[in-house]
């Protein structure tokens, strides 16, 4: 991925942001100091016996951070860089989307950190089994459900539930959530998020007065994420001009094949010498002439350095925290709107709590309903949070928060401070 710009690490944005939401909102001090703070974190050590019969010992970890409106909720991500102070941000995150987009669930993020891409499958597999063994005491059906995130998927999740499963004593299926759809997972989760953050995109557009047919998008980060946005903007006559993954992108005005780029890839494991195209850097990508720049790669990756240069129309959050909060007024002075995270990419996570009622049910809906259900969530939280920035003279981020907090800290004070 590219390179992280540390000028404000992730943890303090997020927490940068809650003290100006919760000033705006005037919120009582006490519930902010409970928004500010985490109910758990666990950190584990995941020993792996790697193929060449040495052992190693990995760090993994799970954070709660609260789970006043629900059962804790959010991925498991795998990355060499993965810090705990990353995960807060993130699990912190989890809380204000799932509020926002009214699925009943609090906020975690759980990780290990390594680097899975020199994994072999067996390897991968008992270093997720053991993270699973060390973090049971604290994850159940009702108590925090794991899903994907960064570098992990849906192989991972069916382990994850074996796992559980196995210890448990009978099937779980309801453990995790984005795991394959043969052991109880949900049609539509894979593509939920992609689909989710164009949804919003035809928000957006609708709000802007612009025509959907013929704009011009930038993704950053062309994995599951990106890709399915990809995927369906090109159904929806949209041009992709540039798109990049961890090794760099790519580049032609005149748009680029959903299809070539995917079978591209799948053979060369990067988008290097893609025919008919100009090579990037993962920076520059940013900064080209488009209609929607959609970061869907990393964290920090829209910073002072270059919000300035961002020539995009609009900007839709389809990774956590891609903008730092210098960046955000930069862009928020420039007129440039950036449609939040805790909005855009909502899609994975409220299909994810689809996927959860489904096993809770034992009682599986077609992919039509799913997406249909998915659409209306994600288009009433627009309005909501498009409403209240129109009221309120506010960009959205700051809506969103808004939103997102106050269902939180509503739910702390009417359920009062044990003992
Ligand atoms: N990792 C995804 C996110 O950041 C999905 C989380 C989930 O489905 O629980 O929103």
């Amino acid at each position: 991925m590219p390179e992280k710009t540390m000028i404000h690490s992730a943890w303090q944005t997020a927490l940068t942001q809650l003290d100006s939401v919760s000033k705006l909102m005037m919120l009582p001090e006490d519930i902010h100091q409970i928004l500010r703070s985490f109910d758990r974190i666990l950190t584990v050590s995941v020993p792996v016996r790697m193929d060449d019969g040495f052992l190693r010992v990995f760090t993994g970890f799970r954070v709660q951070h609260n789970a006043s409106r629900g059962p804790y909720k959010g991925g498991v991500r795998y990355h060499s860089e993965l810090t705990l102070d990353d995960l807060k941000a993130l699990a912190m995150e989890m809380t204000w989307k799932c509020s926002l987009a009214g699925v009943p669930f609090g906020g975690a993020k759980g990780g290990i950190v390594c680097n899975p891409k020199t994994f072999s499958k067996n390897e991968l597999e008992r270093l997720t089994r053991r993270y699973t063994y060390a973090i049971m005491p604290i994850i159940g059906i009702e108590k925090d459900i794991p899903a994907p995130d960064v570098n992990t998927n849906e192989q991972i999740m069916a382990w994850i539930m074996d796992m559980y499963s196995v210890k448990n004593g009978y099937c779980t299926p309801g453990i995790v959530t984005g795991k394959p759809v043969n052991v109880g997972g949900s049609l539509g989760r894979t593509d939920a998020t992609g689909l989710g953050i164009v949804f919003t995109i035809t928000n957006a557009m609708k709000q802007k007065k612009m025509n959907l047919k013929g704009i011009k998008v930038v993704i950053q980060g062309y994995g599951n994420v990106g890709s399915a946005v990809g995927k369906f903007l090109s159904e929806m006559g949209c041009k992709t001009i540039a798109v990049s993954s961890s090794r760099g992108g790519i580049y032609n005005p005149k748009g680029l094949s959903h299809d070539a780029l995917i079978k591209y890839y799948t053979k060369n494991g990067s988008f290097e010498h893609f025919p008919h195209a100009e090579s990037v850097t993962n920076a520059s990508l940013l900064e080209l002439p488009c209609d929607v720049l959609v970061p869907a790669a990393m964290e920090n990756q829209i910073t002072k350095e270059n919000a300035d240069k961002i020539k995009a129309k609009i900007i839709v959050e389809g990774a956590n925290g891609p903008t730092t909060i210098e960046a955000d007024q930069i862009l928020s002075g420039r007129k440039i709107p950036v449609i939040p995270d805790i909005l855009a990419n909502a899609g994975g996570v409220i299909v994810s709590y689809f996927e959860w009622v489904q096993d809770a049910q034992c009682y599986f809906w077609c992919e039509n309903e799913v997406n249909a259900r998915l659409k209306n969530l994600m288009n009433r939280s627009y309005e909501e949070v498009y409403a209240l920035s129109r009221e309120k003279k506010l960009n959205m981020r700051t809506a969103a928060m808004m939103i997102a907090v106050k269902k939180v800290a509503d739910a702390i004070s009417v359920r009062g401070i044990y003992p």
